[in-house]
């Protein structure tokens, strides 16, 4: 990313030769992104500001391009950026959207999708993997009952990229997100695919840039990171699960071990290698990462996108009725987390929880 920080400030779209060095470097990276996607064809990626942005600009692209059809599926667990954009569809494009509910692992049911799609279905909008508890979406299956019902269908795969091969080659998903920071590149760069026959309607209007599908000068820098990151998550891919799952499963058996009455939120095994949520009954969450980032241990309830709210968890809301909403915090590892630092978290936890619990007794 530095000689385009630096040295290399030229505008990619410009006709100089400083611009069309700089398009190699978006365009080297496009080709990275299309490979980790198991893209086609990496005219089929697009970039943009982030995973919100991927998100928001495949619902809108879909329902112009179904003009006349209102109707939206997705489900109560999805990320904010694609729920908060549903609600404001319903609420000033006269829009229908039905939130599918998931079980109490986090599963949500083929049958219960297949029964809601009506004529009047533009898109299906559901995820690849939750970002608070890792738990997958059957895609495969969702992406073939769309396509054979001329529905369209949008999945956030921005916590599934890098983690899980994604192989879209073989996948009927028209739209497909991701983001530069669940994958190491930084923040505020974000990818959308849009395979090569779906219809597609801009979002952000302005210039030519990605082939007038995205006004907006290309962030040069941010792309060359999203394309690094791309080469090593896919490099890393063969060995990430066998890496990252093992450390994860010693961190949530042991933290079940050693807490009396905590719970995994999610299904054991259908989930992403590297989370656990976990339900610490009689602890609020807010209270429990206060203290464990005074050690210097970093974990979230819900999403950090919605850290400043007081809110419960809508996730774990979604799968459990009672106060384990208030109670969960998710611990998500990377592939350089160590058994040490694990064993660290653990101890920490068998300290705090029990002063917390007496605390508040
Ligand atoms: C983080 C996240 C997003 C939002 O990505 P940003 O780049 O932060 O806008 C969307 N969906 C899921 C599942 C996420 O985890």
């Amino acid at each position: 990313m530095l000689p385009y920080l630096g040295g290399d400030w030229g505008n990619p779209s410009s006709s100089y030769r400083f611009g069309s060095k700089l398009k190699k470097v978006v365009e080297e990276a496009r080709d990275q992104v299309a490979e980790l996607l198991g893209a086609a064809s990496s005219r089929e990626v697009l970039f943009t500001g982030s995973g919100t942005e991927s998100n928001n600009t495949a619902i809108h692209a879909a329902l112009m391009s179904r003009s006349g059809k209102r109707h939206i599926i997705t489900s109560q667990v999805e990320h904010s950026s694609v729920l908060s954009y549903c609600r404001y569809l319903e609420k000033h494009h006269a829009c229908r959207v039905t939130y599918l509910p998931v079980d109490s692992y986090g599963l949500l049911s083929l049958p219960g999708l297949e029964n809601a799609l009506t004529d009047d279905t533009a898109l299906v909008s559901l995820m690849w993997a939750n970002n608070e508890t890792g738990v997958l979406f059957p895609v495969e299956e969702i992406a073939a009952l769309c396509r054979s019902r001329g529905i369209l269908y949008h999945c956030d795969a921005v916590q599934a990229a890098g983690k899980i091969p994604l192989n879209l080659r073989h996948i009927p998903c028209d739209y497909l997100s991701l983001t530069g920071h669940k994958i190491g590149a930084p923040k505020g760069i974000g990818a959308l695919y849009v395979k090569r026959d779906a219809p597609f309607v801009p979002l952000l209007h302005g210039g030519h840039q990605e082939r007038s599908r995205r006004g907006g000068t290309e962030n040069v820098a941010a792309i060359a990171g999203l394309g690094a990151a791309a080469v090593l998550a896919l490099e890393k891919l063969p060995e990430y699960g066998g890496t990252v799952g093992p450390l994860r499963d010693t961190l949530e058996d042991a933290t079940l071990k050693v807490i009396p009455g905590s719970s995994r939120n999610g299904h054991r095994d259908l989930r992403l290698p590297n989370t656990t949520s976990i339900h610490f009954p009689g602890v609020e969450s807010e209270a429990l990462l206060l203290l464990l980032d005074q050690g210097g241990i970093c974990a979230s309830s819900g999403s950090a996108c919605l850290a400043d709210s007081p809110d419960p968890s809508h996730v774990i809301a979604a799968m459990n009725p009672g106060e384990a909403a208030h109670q969960s915090v998710r611990f998500s590892l990377g592939w350089n987390h160590t058994a040490d630092e694990l064993d660290q978290v653990v101890s920490s936890l068998s300290a705090i929880v029990p002063s917390l619990l007496s605390f508040q007794a």
